[in-house]
């Protein structure tokens, strides 16, 4: 097991790629039924007895996705975990088990990638996912992540962003925008810090936020409340990019349109509040912020009755024929047509 008290540097040429390996295959364990086999050969084995298998994964860069300034080695860990499983869940699968791959470079010592994966494994075992192999490098510059998460489901239970129908209403986990104000706290305290290293950071009370940008969590839960309620959605997938960019992937491959109300769109105070502080409106936070990773999904409207009352679902609009476009209805009563600003991966980080 990884001596997680280690407080010493040690050099990864010493232990080498198979003696990491070796060492990361020691903190493993594996729980689930469907591992055959883990780490250990050239290939994990998994038998889902009959199901349809789901897989899904991510790449990490530092720089890009990550800022180790003001990101904890084991949050990364864990939030590379949770955002690969949010994509399972998406599909409403159940995930089972992970790949883990690692790239670093020569900063990185031994204890580094022991806090990454206290943090993955944290978050495997929260979820009941088996890490079942990875791959390590070295890397010419910065911290490398990449997590492939495996999962199952019978395939009528499946749910594609393609099923949104005329009428079905459009419903969102949790609330949004809570992590892109998270992380401009973040970004301006990096830069109070890099301006004059002596001033602490200063996060007092605003722990929501942070830890919604820090420390997502998958929403494991909505999937299994669906199946209590036997809700099955007609279109899912999960919010990354920011909730405009997400309903407009819904639309388009359901060839349909929506009208979204702003006023509808939830919001926790806290997202409010620091909007106001920074001069972000929270709805633009929501919209195209991303990093949410809560579920978007459409319902039948004879599953109204069903999820109204449920306190961790909103419905927040409803589908219309592609011809109408897609809509947003403004607090003040304005139309205004949805647009995508959210996360470019190819756009110059300033
Ligand atoms: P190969 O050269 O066949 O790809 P490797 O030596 O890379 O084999 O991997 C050997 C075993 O160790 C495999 O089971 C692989 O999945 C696992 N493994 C390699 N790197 C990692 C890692 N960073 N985390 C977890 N498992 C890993
Ligand atoms: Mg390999």
């Amino acid at each position: 097991m990884f001596d997680f008290d280690n407080t010493e540097r040690t050099n990864l040429e010493e232990i080498g790629e198979f003696g990491l390996i070796d060492y990361i295959s020691k903190a493993v364990e594996l729980n689930e039924k469907s591992t055959i086999k883990g780490i250990g050969d050239d290939a994990a084995v998994l038998d889902f007895e009959g199901k349809r298998t789901l897989v899904s994964t991510d790449l990490l860069l530092e720089g890009i996705h990550f800022d180790l300034r003001y990101v904890p080695l084991k949050h990364l860990g864990y939030k590379a975990v949770q955002v690969n499983l949010s994509d399972i869940y998406a599909m409403n699968g159940i995930a089972s088990q992970i790949t883990f791959s690692i790239g670093l470079s020569s900063r990185f010592p031994l204890e580094a990638v022991e806090e990454i994966y206290q943090g993955a494994l944290i978050a495997c075992k929260k979820y009941h996912v088996d890490l079942v192999g990875g791959d390590t490098s070295a890397s010419a510059q910065g911290l490398v992540i990449s997590v492939t998460s495996i999962g199952y489901a019978d395939a009528d239970t499946i749910v594609y962003r393609n099923g949104a129908q005329e009428g079905d209403l459009l419903c969102v986990s949790g609330d949004l925008g809570a992590a892109y104000m998270g992380l401009q706290l973040l970004e301006r305290e990096k830069k109070i810090y890099l301006e004059n290293p002596s001033v602490q950071p200063d996060l007092e009370g605003k722990d929501y936020i942070v830890e919604r940008q820090l420390k997502p969590e998958a929403r494991k839960d909505i999937i299994e409340l669906f199946a209590k309620l036997a809700v099955k959605p007609t279109a899912m997938m999960d919010v990354s990019d920011g909730l405009a960019s997400e309903i407009l992937h819904i639309c388009k491959q359901s060839d349909k349109g929506c009208r979204l109300y702003e006023e509808k769109i939830p919001l926790d105070q806290m997202t409010y509040d620091t909007g106001r502080e920074f001069g972000i409106d929270p709805t633009v936070a929501a919209l195209n912020g991303g990093e949410d990773y809560e579920l978007l999904f459409t319902v039948a409207q004879s599953d109204h009755d069903k999820i109204k009352n449920q306190p961790d679902i909103s419905i927040i609009g409803y589908i219309t024929p592609a011809s109408e476009g897609c809509e947003m209805i403004s607090k003040s009563g304005n139309v205004y047509p949805i647009t995508a600003q959210g996360w470019n991966a190819f756009k110059k980080k300033n």
